[in-house]
Formats: C-alpha cells, structure tokens, sequence
C-alpha cells in the first residue's frame, strides 16, 4: 500500500518471463559516460536507484564483443572474466534492493569505428560509418552472422554469470540489428535480407539464441522501434514495423519501446514535452501479450497512472527522471510528492556521454558522485558545528547551498536582491520553451519553505558594511553573472575597442528583461550554447528581422551534446532567421554592421540597427572583492570564511551553479585534505603483461 492509494498500481510487482519485477518503475538503460571504465563509480549510481526504490535497473549499452567498441565513449562491456566481474559489482548492488539488473547487449555495427580494439567493423553491407568516421564496414557474410550469434550468446551466458536479471536484444538506435531490421539500409539478397521475413531473421535468431543461453533463469527482453521514421513530431511513421512486431512479438519476455528519431524520444524540454511517445504506442499492447515499458521523461505520477491505466505501457521507464531523483518511486510510495526533484528536460546528462565524461545533472548535483564523493541524493551529514551561514544570491548556486546547509541544520540567512527567488533561471524559463527550467528553483524553494533554520530576506540587495552587519560565520557569495556588452569572448579575447552606440547595443539579460530590439538585428552569437538561439527565436516571433551570425560552422554547435542542434538550427530556419555562419562582428555604427569571416578574414556589410551580444559573462564578484579587502583589513563582524560560488566565480551552465552550491554545503566544516580529494576509478585488469614482441 502507498500513502496514496490512487498511486498503489504503479507498485504491482510485475511477472518478465522467469523473473519478478517488484514494482513498475524500470529505469531504462542509460548511458553515464562511466561503462568499462568506472565500473566501481557506475556500480555505486545504478545502486542508488535501486535503492531510491526502482524495480528494475539497467545498464548502459554492453558491447559483447571488441569488436563493438564505441570509444572515446566508455560503453559497458562483457567481453571477458574481468568484464564480469566489474559488472558483478553493479548487480550487487542492485539486488542489494530487490531490484532486478538488466544488461543492454549491443554491437555497434556501422556507427562505430572500433577506434580503442582497432578491429574491423562489420554490420548488414558495407557502408559508411554513420558517426562520420572515414571507414567503411565489411559486408557480414554467413560465417559472420554465425560469429555474430556465438558473441552474443556467450556475452549472454557471461551476463547471466554476473548477476542479470533480464539480457537485452538490442534492435534500435541504427545499430546493427536495426539495420538488418531496416528496409532501406538491408540491401542484401541473401536470406538476411528483401522480404520483411527475412529482415527480421537474425532478431529472431538472436532471440532464440538468448533465451537457450540464459532463459531458464533470465528474461529476455527487446529494445524495439515502432516507428521507421520520417514522419511530423508525434506523427508515427510505421512503415512495416507493426507486421515485423507481429512475428516477433510472443518471443521476448519484454518489449522495450523506442522510436527513430533519438532527439526526439529524448528531446529537451525545449522541443517534447512528458509522455510524447504516446501516439508511437498506439499498436503495441494489442498485439504483444508481453509487459511492454517505453519512456517519455514522467515525473507526474499521475501521467504514470494513466499510462498504466489506459493500457499504454505495464513500466514506466525512464532514464532522467531517474538520473534527476533516483528517490522517485521511494517519494510517490511515502506520498511526498511535492518532493520529487523533476528533470528540467535540459539533456546536461546526455552531455557527459557526448564528451566522454561521468554524467551529471542540473537538478540532482550528487549524480555521477555516488562512490566518489560519497554523495547520497537524500542523505547528507549534520552540520560540524554552530556557525552561522550568509548566503548573498538566491540564483541555483545560492538556493542549493541554502537548501543543503538547511538539511544539515545550520542557520542560514539567504539574502536577495530581487522579489523573486531563482536568479538566472527564472529569467531563462521565460525564453521560449525554456519554462521547465523553473523546476531548478521550485524544487528548491519548496525544501527550504519546510525548514525553520533557513531565513530568506527578499528585496534585500547587500552591499559589504550590511553584510559585516550580519555577523555570520561564514559568508557565501553566489551573485552570478551579467552578459556583455563590449562583444568581449572567443571571436574578441580582448573585447570590442568601440562596439557602437550603447543604445543600439543590447545583451541577454535585456531581452530576458523584456527590452527588445526593433527592426534588422544582428545577434551575434559566440557563445554556442542555447541562449544565442533562444534569443533569436524570441526576436523573430516578435516579428524582429534577425540575422544570426556567428564565428562557428553552424548554429549553437554544443547543444549537439544535448541532442537539439538539428532542431535548434532547424526552427530558426523555420522562423525566417537568416543564419551567416563562420562569420564575427567586426564593428557596428548603429546603422550597419561589419561581419568578417573566421577562415578568410573577408569582410562583409549587413545592414542592421541593432545588436545582441551573446558573447561571454562578467562576474557579479564586486561585492566579493570588497569584502576581501575588509576582511583582510579585519573589520568588525568579519567572517571567518569568505566564498564565491557559481556564476560569480566563474560564469558556467546551471548544473555547475547548482554543484557549487551543493559542494559548498557539503564540504562546510570538512577537512581540508577531504575537499581535495578526487578518488579516480579506473578499470584494472589482472591480465597477463603482453609479450612487447616486435
Ligand atoms: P548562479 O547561477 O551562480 O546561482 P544567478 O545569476 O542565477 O547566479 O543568481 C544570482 C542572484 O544573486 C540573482 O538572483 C541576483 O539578484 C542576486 N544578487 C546579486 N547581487 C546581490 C546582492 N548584492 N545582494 C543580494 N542579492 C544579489
Ligand atoms: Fe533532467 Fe537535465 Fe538532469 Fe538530464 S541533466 S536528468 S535532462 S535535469
């Protein structure tokens, strides 16, 4: 039973095959940017979920064999003995919780390169490497497809070794199985390929070789697409997905939902909103008799009801909102779910793989930090001592480290300038699409309404003597940023020696305050993120003729780690924005302004009667400094420990504000030597030394 009984059917245990699943709430495979390489940091994560009470657990992509290796991108692997037990320590830990472990097996085919093991990749024809690398695969023959089903059913047996519950067949995502799948890219004429039978043969086989290895004691489950793609948002293109579903659908235990347009069935809150996958579902349960889960970025129990209810989905999956609260289903079960940290939809997760790097979250600032750090998401150790805190800021930075500080019982005095609580991102979540981002403040400001030793002062903009007045212990400054207007950043390390008229020139923080520009206008963007992109956006639908310019060969190039450049660049051309790229603005008159070309140096004239400087920040670290030099001058009421945090350190994304914030409240009152310590995981096998032959 739940504390709320209209939520008790998201806590039926549901039967997958030979296994039991506790509860609905299965947290699909996802990527941490850890894999092979971080066995015991990934171990530690994926415990923490079970722990925050999900019923199934999963890995990330597992590549069976090394001849499937995604490098610089740490996949799992299960290539050998070490590999199982680097992954034992995961299914540990997620049994430790009555969760079931469930590993992604995977072969890359034609979008890796095998760029670490440097083997040959090989997938359904020879065909360019789809990630843009300059190699072909070799076209699989028969003896290849017998190898490629020994991998994997030895990578299936070496799963069921390591402790998995249920062993993935892994048809989505333009890896190789879905090419087989495909109609368009199965060019082959053998038995493998043409009729849709033959396309979904080697799934089928797979299947069949999965369940002989290890179904006895394992489920075995499908990641699937309903769709081929091609079609509107939300508009499912089947094409002959369902007939191939039809011959498959009795052979798993599980089917694992996906579409094929990946940005879209992870898109940002910017573009897809909760539970957009719907529509694809449209076909599924009525034709399979199996538990089928998808995702769809829930975190609104009730959506998760209705899913469940109407007959859409038997799990909720979900990959963010678990990375955003692994406490999850814990919260809905005890009914707190005014607790719940929802995602804000941004993708900074999905980053972490993109570089390489242990993932992170913008609202839970301990993801990623589980074994490092030792960071738990709800438990945090009680305050070392009395002391007083003053926080200058209520921007993600300020409200987090309020909030943490809060939990371990200090007095906390939280001062801001403004009405408003939430700094930048309250300024940012009126921009279009952004509206989700609130979430970073609501979360916060709801914990710390419940907490009798937080004191907020609104409206209460400190200088230096009011905060010597305070007489706090510790005084933290986490007063952001403000953006530029001298073009100062990549393109001008120095900045602009004469921008142009300052009433012709505009930044960000005024069109987030609502001063728009009128007429031509040139954003210049040469900060390559979102906010360049969103501030056209809000120009051209005002009607404001916008040319965006900027130094890099396309529009806002980082968010292709959040996955929404396509759809960035795609609505500003949608929008009539005319896009100059590899161009930087040389000099502005107020009447026209002057573009000169990265790779040329050729200059061009555009005219334009205003500009947005999307460039760089300059620290809000006044208050800071002057309290330096009081402080060192020792003045009455000096803290003992003065810190600038955030934006005011040094101007960053709003996951490194809310880790800032949060890292400051953990480490109050630490040892110095435990701040400084950053414990590296790394994968450490015990094999022989090679020969070093020549
Ligand atoms: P961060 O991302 O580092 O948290 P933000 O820019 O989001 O930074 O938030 C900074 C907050 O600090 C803003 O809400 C701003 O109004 C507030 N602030 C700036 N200077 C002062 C000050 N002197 N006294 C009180 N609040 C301030
Ligand atoms: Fe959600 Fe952003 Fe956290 Fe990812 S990083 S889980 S998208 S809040």
């Amino acid at each position: 039973m739940t504390a709320n009984s209209r939520y008790d059917v998201l806590f039926e245990p549901v039967r997958i095959g030979p296994v039991t699943a506790k509860n609905r709430f299965y947290q699909v495979p996802h990527c941490t940017g850890m894999g092979w390489l971080r066995p015991r940091m990934v171990a530690a994560l994926r415990g923490m979920k079970a722990e925050g009470g999900w019923g199934v657990v999963c890995t990330e992509y597992c590549s069976i064999h090394p001849s499937s290796d995604d490098q610089p991108y740490p996949s799992a692997s299960l290539w050998d003995e070490t590999d199982i037990k680097a992954n034992a320590l995961m299914t540990e830990r997620v049994h430790e919780h009555g969760a079931l472990a469930g590993v992604e097996l995977w072969f890359g085919g034609s979008r890796t390169a095998n760029s670490l093991t440097r083997e040959v990749s090989m997938d359904v024809a020879s065909v360019p490497n789809l990630v843009g690398d300059p190699y072909q695969t070799r076209a699989m023959d028969k003896q290849d497809i017998r190898t490629l089903r020994k991998w994997h059913r030895d990578a299936a047996s070496r799963a069921k070794t390591a402790g998995f519950d249920i062993v993935y067949v892994y048809a989505t995502h333009g890896y190789l199985l879905s090419n087989f799948l495909s109609p368009v890219n199965n060019t082959r004429i053998d038995e493998y390929g043409g009729s849709l039978e033959n396309r979904v043969r080697l799934v089928r086989e797979i299947i069949a070789d999965t369940k002989e290895a290890v179904g006895d004691s394992c489920a075995v489950a499908v990641r699937f697409s309903a769709d081929e793609g091609g079609g509107a948002d939300g508009a499912p293109a089947p094409s002959d997905r369902r007939e191939m579903f039809e011959i498959l659908a009795e052979l798993p235990d599980l089917w694992d939902i996906n579409i094929a347009d990946y940005s879209y069935e992870m898109g940002t809150s910017r573009f897809v909103k909760e539970g957009a996958l719907e529509p694809y579902m449209a076909f599924v349960k009525s034709v399979t008799s199996k538990p089928v889960v998808t995702v769809g970025r829930f975190t609104s129990p009730d959506t998760m009801v209705s899913q469940v209810k109407r007959g859409i989905v038997d799990f909720i999956g979900a990959a963010r909102p678990s990375i955003a609260d692994p406490f999850l289903p814990r919260k809905i079960a005890e009914g707190r779910i005014e607790d719940i940290r929802e995602c804000i939809g941004c993708n900074i997760c999905y980053a972490g793989d993109g570089k390489g790097v242990p993932i992170r979250c913008t609202q839970n600032p301990t993801m990623g930090e589980e074994w490092r750090r030792g960071w738990h998401p709800e438990i945090i150790a009680a305050k070392g001592s009395d002391a007083r805190v003053l926080i200058v800021g209520a921007g993600p930075a300020g409200l987090e480290a309020a909030r943490a500080l809060g939990q371990r019982g200090y007095g906390v005095v939280l001062a801001e300038a403004r009405r408003e609580l939430g700094g930048r991102v309250m300024a940012e979540c009126r921009l279009p699409g952004l509206s989700e981002w609130s979430r970073v403040r609501d979360y916060r400001v709801q914990q710390i309404a419940a907490m009798a030793n937080v004191e907020i002062y609104r409206e209460s903009e400190l200088g230096a003597d009011d905060v010597l007045a305070v007489a706090a212990d510790h005084v933290v400054i986490a007063t952001g940023a403000t953006w530029r207007r001298d073009g100062f950043g990549r393109f001008h390390p120095a900045g602009m020696t004469d921008p142009g008229p300052a009433e012709h020139i505009y930044t960000p923080d005024d069109i987030m305050a609502g001063r728009l520009p009128e007429g031509r206008v040139v954003v210049f963007d040469d900060d390559h993120y979102y906010m360049g992109a969103v501030v056209a956006e809000r120009l051209a639908t005002e009607g404001v003729s916008v040319i965006f310019v900027t130094p890099g060969t396309m529009v806002a190039a980082w968010s292709t780690y959040t996955a929404e450049q396509v759809r960035t660049q795609k609505r500003l051309i949608e929008l009539g924005v005319e896009i100059v790229s590899t161009y930087g603005l040389s000099a502005f008159d107020g009447g026209e302004a002057e573009l000169a070309c990265v790779l040329t140096g050729r200059r061009r004239r555009v005219a334009a009667e205003a500009v947005v400087m999307v460039t760089a920040r300059r620290p809000n670290d006044g208050l800071y400094r002057e309290l330096s030099e009081k402080a060192v001058a020792a003045a009455g009421g000096a803290p003992r420990t003065l810190r600038r945090i955030g934006d005011a350190e040094a101007p960053a994304i709003i996951a490194a504000a809310v880790y800032a914030g949060h890292r400051y409240a953990r480490e109050l009152d630490a040892p110095e030597d435990a701040r400084l310590r950053v414990p590296r995981d790394r994968q450490f096998e015990d094999t022989p030394e090679t020969s070093g032959g020549r």
